[in-house]
């Protein structure tokens, strides 16, 4: 497949905003597409010759690409920096230089797609002496034989930034749809393999059945399983049958442990990989896990070693740094509190009940005090030793309970009633970022209130639920407006709905975490969610979670109904 189809098709997805448009885009691109370069043009698509999963970069500097880009147009590199302060990406400049190409290249081979995911491909391998050197031949090498189209779209590959718009949650839709097949069972085939570009290779070449073979992999991170959320102690009882296994909720971050003989990864919620962060608990983890391989699940804590107190979630989230790991490590040390078994050998657990992956974690784990431990867990069903568990717990300094449904299968990638989380806390949601509102006095210059939306699961539109004026310090608010300015669009972003008139709008992207004390509906003319909060208040901003995955407008309607009930009850 030629290079020049996928540019095309970038240059497309770049200047489409809206969201069916891009996916019909999408879809027409994919049935275009030999199955044998599925996998290519997938990953190509998401920006990188390699899953997101994979935490590897070309090693590329803007400097050297710059070289690479004046030796393939035949300009000199200062030509090419004064071009790029006028345009502001490099991407552009090559576009606009090849346009004018000076130099005419005697003969021109047409660039496939294959020849620039490899060459890309290659570029963290070349190391050594003369790297540099190389690794621009490389790259001039493709760019000598480009369209300008397509020396916009490499040079923006090699640097990491693509700018098409697309993320990995629209895959799912176009994949169905260029192949006919429902977006759920899409969306489960990628829940096991984290990898859209595998998926859609399955199902080109050989249907729906090829969905079937895929499942687990280590070294492939799964899409973790979550918890929905439970009012009352009656209600977990309710819903679990009577009894189920109670745990402490941990505050850390969710990993996910491969161990491949030696090699042990460890992976987020988000799928990153966060193994070079946390040296510390990697031998322990080898020691701890009996088999070859395997794959664990559990959450990273920061213990205060004097107090055996957990820490707040915010000094493990300081532990999430690429340099100075080790000043960080005697700061805050970490341990691993495992709670469950997706792969032990030659086992797949995921469609066990959870009975039975306790069981095979039990027998698995050589716990290791103070890294690696089982989480505390006691299976109940009576109300009075599950306030007593729950008190305990947050004494200590835990979050409160997670309820575990004993016969419930491991659901990849899914938040259902079968893990119940029980916090004392008062409600919170987390809600999408999509506008903003200078603030006054003190806060003048800054933004001091913030628009906040939920998505609407069926159109995929964000939807205004509140403006949020307090809960930040003023050095927060300082902070978060430079991280937002980098987002701010000139208008609403075309997927949100919104009648509040802002002093910015932002790309929806960043998830605050925001309680407040009762939902109330509201006119469609001030939020078009329908529903509004009272008393909004930031808790924090979840940075482990993205905008997709943040609270739906469904989710506020339940919490909505499920108060209005409790009032009825007063
Ligand atoms: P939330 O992030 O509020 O949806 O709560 C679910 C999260 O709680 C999971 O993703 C884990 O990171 C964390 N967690 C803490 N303790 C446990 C546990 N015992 N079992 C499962 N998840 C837990």
């Amino acid at each position: 497949m030629r290079y020049a189809t996928l540019a095309e098709a970038f240059e497309k997805l770049e200047h489409t905003p809206s969201y069916l448009k891009k996916n019909s885009v999408i879809v027409e691109l994919l049935k275009r597409t030999p199955a044998e370069g599925m996998e290519r043009v997938i990953l190509l698509l998401l920006g990188r010759p390699w899953p997101a999963y994979i935490s590897k970069e070309t090693g590329v500097g803007l400097q050297q690409l710059k070289k690479a880009v004046a030796k393939a147009a035949g300009y000199s590199v200062a030509e090419v920096d004064k071009l790029m302060k006028q345009v502001g990406d490099l991407g552009e400049v090559a576009k606009q230089l090849l346009e004018k190409k000076r130099q005419t290249t005697l003969s021109v081979e047409q660039l496939t797609v294959k020849k620039v995911f490899e060459n890309v491909k290659q570029l963290p391998e070349i190391t050594g002496e003369g790297s540099v050197d190389r690794k621009i031949a490389s790259i001039a090498e493709l760019l000598t034989s480009s369209t300008p189209i397509e020396a916009k779209f490499i040079v923006r590959t090699v640097i990491g930034d693509l700018r098409i718009g697309v993320a990995e949650g629209r895959l799912r839709d176009a994949i169905a749809s260029a192949f006919g097949v429902k977006p759920g069972v899409i969306e489960h085939a990628y829940m096991l393999t984290t990898d859209y570009s595998i998926v859609a290779k399955a199902v080109a070449t050989s249907g729906e059945k090829g969905l079937e073979k895929l499942g687990v992999a280590v070294g492939h991170p799964v899409n973790p399983m979550l918890a929905q959320r439970a009012e009352t102690i009656d209600e977990v009882l309710e819903r679990m049958k009577g009894k189920a296994a109670f745990e402490t909720k941990l505050d850390g971050i969710r990993v996910q442990v491969h161990k491949d003989g030696d090699k042990i990864s460890l992976f987020t919620r988000r799928m990153e990989d966060y193994t070079k962060m946390f040296p510390d608990v990697i031998g322990p983890l080898r020691q701890a896990l009996k088999p070859k391989r395997a794959i664990v699940d559990g959450e990273l804590v920061a213990i205060d070693k004097r107090t055996g107190k957990p820490m707040p979630f915010q000094e493990v989230l300081k532990r999430r740094r690429k340099y100075e790991i080790k000043q960080t490590i005697e700061q805050i040390p970490v341990e691993i509190h495992l709670f469950d078994v997706l792969m032990s050998d030659g086992n797949v657990m995921l469609d066990e009940p959870y009975v039975e992956r306790r069981k095979m974690l039990e027998r698995i784990i050589r716990e290791a005090k103070g890294k690696v431990m089982m989480t505390e867990q006691r299976v109940l069903s009576k109300p009075d030793e599950i306030k007593e568990f729950m008190s305990k717990s947050i004494e200590i300094g835990h979050e409160g309970l997670l309820a575990k449904d004993l016969e419930a299968s491991y659901r990849a990638g899914r938040r259902e009633f079968v893990w119940l989380k029980l916090k004392p806390m008062l409600e919170t949601l987390d809600l999408v970022v999509v506008g903003g509102l200078y603030g006054k006095g003190k806060r003048a210059g800054f933004f001091g209130s913030y628009v906040l939306a939920a998505r609407d699961e069926e159109s995929g539109r964000y939807k205004t639920v509140t403006k949020c004026g307090s809960g930040y310090t003023d050095e927060e608010l300082k902070e978060f407006t430079k991280i937002f300015k980098k987002l701010q669009l000139k208008k609403p972003h075309p997927d949100v709905d919104i009648e509040i008139d802002c002093h910015a709008y932002f790309e929806p992207r960043i998830v605050f975490e925001t309680y407040f004390e009762e939902i109330q509906k509201s006119p469609k003319l001030k939020h078009t969610s329908r529903f509004g909060l009272r008393f909004p208040r930031l808790v924090r901003i979840r940075e482990d979670r993205r905008a997709e995955e943040a609270n739906t407008i469904k989710d506020v309607a339940d919490l909505y109904e499920r108060q209005q009930k409790r009032k009825a009850k007063v």
